[in-house]
């Protein structure tokens, strides 16, 4: 059996434009609507001839009660079938009360946490995922999923975690 990556985070940081990325096709579906994503999907990905599985998580409506709870649930169940867990945070916005929810699962499920500040399109907006060393979770790797930017370095911690 091919070692399992789960895709976390909170709606709209760009999960599944990262998942899509990282299999080099566009299956994963990207909504600016949140609620498209449902649960749970999976998706065969290959970086430098080794084979893994992507999960990719979502389908919260951002607006729904008790919205980080439901997140950390569902982390929770993603991170519990995983071999390692890429946590997604928008580093254009920092760290939510729903991203700190994730980050207690995370620690909880002593799983190799990869942490991908996202949405870092530009050299301008690294210094932006600095901040995310706060987490306590190791070094953020600065990616912009929609361009690319930093996603082979983010592959090869991933790999490296796997
Ligand atoms: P998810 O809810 O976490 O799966 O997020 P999506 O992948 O659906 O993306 C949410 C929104 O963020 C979409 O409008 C994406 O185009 C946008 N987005 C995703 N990644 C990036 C990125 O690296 N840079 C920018 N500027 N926008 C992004
Ligand atoms: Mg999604």
């Amino acid at each position: 059996p091919v070692p399992v990556l789960a895709v976390v985070g909170r709606p709209n940081v760009g999960k599944s434009t990262l998942v899509n990325r990282i299999i080099g096709r566009r299956e994963a579906v990207v909504e600016d609507r949140p609620g498209v994503t449902r649960d749970r999907v999976s998706y065969d990905a290959n970086w430098n001839g080794r084979a893994f599985t992507v999960v990719d998580t979502g389908g919260w409506n951002p607006d729904a009660q008790g919205l980080a709870e439901r997140i950390a649930a569902q982390a929770e169940i993603a991170v519990g079938l995983a071999d390692a867990v890429l946590f997604v945070v928008d580093a254009t916005v920092g760290i939510t009360d729903a991203d700190a929810a994730v980050v207690k699962i995370l620690r909880r499920s002593k799983k190799p946490v990869i942490l991908a500040a996202n949405k870092v399109d530009d050299a301008r907006r690294e210094a932006e995922s600095h901040v995310l060393w706060n987490l306590g979770l190791g070094e953020p790797w600065p990616v912009s999923a929609v361009h690319g930017r930093g996603s082979g370095d983010l592959l090869d911690a991933v790999l490296a975690a796997l």
